[in-house]
């Protein structure tokens, strides 16, 4: 567990040491997972604290937050994930400060996305959040929807798809918590079989500071630490 003494560096170091744990149980290498760290509600000397650690990409769930830090932080070239649920209203922030949207969960959104992409002249990286998860609060697309929304996310010529996003279980059973990260990868596989042409699904994007070794056991290829990189936040 991490003191208050510890610095951000100790904490991805003993991150990175869990990450290549998990990885020798799985049989897999190390560098087959990103580490995608989450800066929602932390400042911007947090974030240039992790970018003097060698991370560009950062994780933050409003679009709101971006547009306060981004300004501050243009001389670092940073790329920001959208990782939380996006109010359709809210496509055009997404168009203009995203790299990345994780969270992609409606054919309403993507049309929006990419109306307003097409005007700021871009494309981004989207993957396309699933529910494997019964609880009520969690957000996502239900798993017999995505092989047909697929089908219909072809025609934005401005959302490249890359892959699957899950948020498992709050549970202290780690049964429940693998099934989730299961499932979404046996999801990936079988719309995968469907070879739609152009989607790949070769990022699968599981696992968070709680669960992240469940994740990679299960074939996360990104996880999304917040809490363990940057301390604890503030209850909302
Ligand atoms: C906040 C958040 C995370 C990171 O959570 P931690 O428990 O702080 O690691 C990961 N994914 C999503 C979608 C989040 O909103």
């Amino acid at each position: 567990m991490s003191s208050n003494q510890d610095t951000m560096a100790d904490r991805i170091a003993a991150i990175r040491i869990r990450i290549a744990a998990a990885c020798v149980r799985a049989g897999r290498q190390p560098d087959e997972v990103t580490l995608l760290p989450v800066s929602k509600t932390f400042g911007e000397h947090s974030i240039r604290e992790a970018v003097a650690l060698g991370y560009k990409r950062f994780g933050e769930n409003r679009t709101q937050e971006i547009a306060q830090k981004a300004p501050l932080l243009v001389d670092c070239g940073l790329q920001w994930v959208v990782i939380g649920q996006v109010q359709t209203n809210k496509a055009k922030d997404v168009a203009r400060l995203a790299h990345e949207l994780q969270s992609l969960d409606r054919l309403e959104l993507a049309q929006a996305l990419d109306r307003r992409l097409q005007s700021e002249g871009r494309a981004i990286d989207v993957l396309v959040q699933v529910k494997t998860s019964p609880e009520e609060t969690k957000s996502g697309l239900e798993m017999s929807e995505l092989i047909p929304f697929l089908r219909e996310l072809k025609q934005f010529q401005t959302l490249r798809v890359q892959g699957l996003m899950t948020l498992a279980i709050l549970s202290s059973d780690a049964r429940a918590v693998r099934s989730c990260f299961a499932q979404l990868r046996a999801l990936r596989d079988k719309a995968r079989e469907e070879a739609i042409e152009g989607i790949s699904l070769d990022r699968l994007s599981m696992g968070m500071s709680s669960d992240f070794e469940l994740a990679i056991e299960e074939g996360s290829t990104e996880i999304r630490v917040g809490s363990a990189i940057f301390g604890s936040r503030p209850n909302p």
